[in-house]
């Protein structure tokens, strides 16, 4: 089983002018495309082979588990942007996320100073764990909540290949275009579809 690289849920000029089309073309097209042609290199022979993305994340290591999880992180990150995203959740994560952070704004704020403080490559997540509890993880390299068994609600990428053409090294520039682009309709879905019933 070859594992494919999916289209972006968005036309390449649709993030415009938060994230350029040419930053699409290298993020998407190449930067996510090499993490699946080398999973698809890595994976034959190996016990893995045949296996689910998720169950690839969370059985394997070294560079089979980097490129996997990178996979899965990009496919996730497409699917938080939207062209017609920004603004604040409705519904019950927006009273999820008051009752855990004090109000959206803070939420936003932690969000931003994890983002702004994760030292090196990575990304910040919005997870919700088995309890139903949800916080902020900031997770180095190809770190994913895939591997504890956490649901992902949102994630920002925050390695330099994510922001590098339209903000150079400015990532609090490039996190105030992500949230203008933030779909909270996927979030709301990922938290509703992991709420305990
Ligand atoms: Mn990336």
């Amino acid at each position: 089983m070859k594992h494919e690289l999916p289209e972006l849920p968005f036309a390449e000029t649709a993030l415009e002018p938060h994230i350029s089309a040419e930053t699409l073309q290298y993020h998407h097209g190449k930067h996510h495309a090499k993490y699946v042609a080398t999973l698809n290199e890595l994976l034959p022979g190996t016990e893995l082979e045949g296996e689910s993305l998720e169950e690839i994340i969370r059985r394997a290591s070294g560079k089979l588990f980097n490129n996997a999880a990178q996979v899965w992180n990009h496919t996730f990150y497409w699917n938080c942007l939207s062209p017609r995203g920004g603004g604040q959740p409705d519904g019950p994560l927006t009273a999820v996320l008051e009752q855990q952070f004090g109000s959206f704004d803070q939420f936003q704020q932690q969000f931003n100073e994890a983002a702004k403080g994760l030292f090196g490559s990575g990304w910040t997540w919005l997870v919700q764990d088995a309890s139903g509890k949800v916080s902020i993880q900031p997770m180095s390299n190809a770190g994913t909540p895939i591997r504890q068994g956490d649901t992902p609600l949102l994630t920002c990428d925050v390695w330099e290949h994510a922001y590098y053409i339209d903000y150079r090294n400015a990532r609090p520039k490039y996190l105030t275009g992500f949230w203008n682009l933030v779909n909270w309709d996927f979030v709301a879905q990922q938290y509703q579809a992991a709420a305990p019933v």
